[in-house]
């Protein structure tokens, strides 16, 4: 183990400039990066050699975000949602997306309103502290919880986040 820096830092630590964070997973025959949880391969459908040994890479997309316009955007990176988020540094320096929204009638969406991020393969949604707050509904849940303030929760698959008025839901690209 002596190849190792001795002190890697949390996984989610994104340096500007530098390439996507690594995290244990499983490779097909042809070598593509998987979720460690999957059988086949996201790319090819070929089957994951049972007990392939797990190794690390640089972490593919977790899933996306889809907004109630029809926007969609890929979770390589975190995201910042509200209604002026490129101006913030995270997305200054790359490390997170921007994505602008205006609120919906009659709500109020603070210019960095909630955040999406990405540790391991799992998405967590955060809220920002801006005016009317941050919600979050469950896969299977009627109702909306409102997050405390800063407070984040992990996102499942088919949790539905909504701020200023704006819903927008997380669909994982892999087994959760
Ligand atoms: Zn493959």
């Amino acid at each position: 183990m002596s190849g190792k820096p001795p002190l890697r830092l949390a996984s989610n630590a994104v340096i500007p400039g530098s390439d996507r964070p690594e995290v244990p997973g499983v490779r097909c025959e042809k070598g593509h990066f998987n979720h460690p949880k999957v059988t086949n391969c996201l790319r090819c459908g070929r089957p994951i050699p049972f007990g392939a040994p797990p190794s690390n890479g640089p972490r593919p997309s977790v899933g996306t975000l889809l907004a109630d316009d029809g926007s969609v955007w890929g979770l390589a990176r975190g995201c910042l949602i509200g209604t002026e988020p490129a101006t913030a540094a995270e997305v200054q320096s790359g490390a997170a997306q921007a994505i602008s929204m205006r609120s919906g009638a009659n709500h109020s969406m603070g210019p960095v309103h909630a955040e999406v991020q990405i540790r391991g393969w799992s998405a967590f949604v955060v809220d920002r502290g801006a005016e009317g707050g941050t919600w979050l509904q469950g896969p299977g849940s009627q109702g909306w919880d409102k997050l405390g303030r800063n407070e984040q929760r992990e996102l499942a698959n088919g949790s539905h986040v909504s701020c200023g008025g704006r819903v927008l839901t997380y669909l994982s690209a892999w087994p959760t």
